[in-house]
């Protein structure tokens, strides 16, 4: 799998404003944010899209799962409600060939997306 700037973040090469991490996933803040609240959870593994998720990944992706609702209450946007996002190649709108859960919240989001 390429190079990406996730992979760069995971290993503290470039700086990010992390609100989680452990042996399987870490979270930051996005540094483009659609919203008040704009974090993406990421695998440590380089996983490229949910293309990509194999069987084996399966403990890996329940873990995000519910390490996700945690930080939601860590955030305060719990209570309010908040959206989980995950774009998946160019039509999906993914940039970063790196999976990741955006965790958008604290306004009231539109749908559908664009
Ligand atoms: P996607 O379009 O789904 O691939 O989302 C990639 C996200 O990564 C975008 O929301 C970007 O703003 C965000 N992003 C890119 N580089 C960084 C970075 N260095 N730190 C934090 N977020 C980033």
């Amino acid at each position: 799998m390429a190079e990406t700037i996730f992979l760069k973040i995971i290993r503290g090469e470039i700086p990010a404003k992390v609100v989680h991490e452990d042996d399987l996933c870490m979270a930051f803040h996005d540094i483009a944010p659609k919203a008040p609240v704009h974090v993406l959870v990421i695998p440590k593994k380089p996983i490229e899209s949910v293309n990509d998720i194999d069987e084996d990944d399966i403990p890996i992706l329940g873990h995000i799962w519910a390490t996700i609702p945690k930080i939601a209450q860590q955030l305060g946007i719990a209570q309010s409600g908040y959206r989980v996002v995950v774009n998946c190649g160019a039509d999906g709108g993914q940039e970063v060939a790196h999976l990741h859960f955006h965790l958008l919240g604290g306004r009231k989001l539109t749908w559908p997306p664009g």
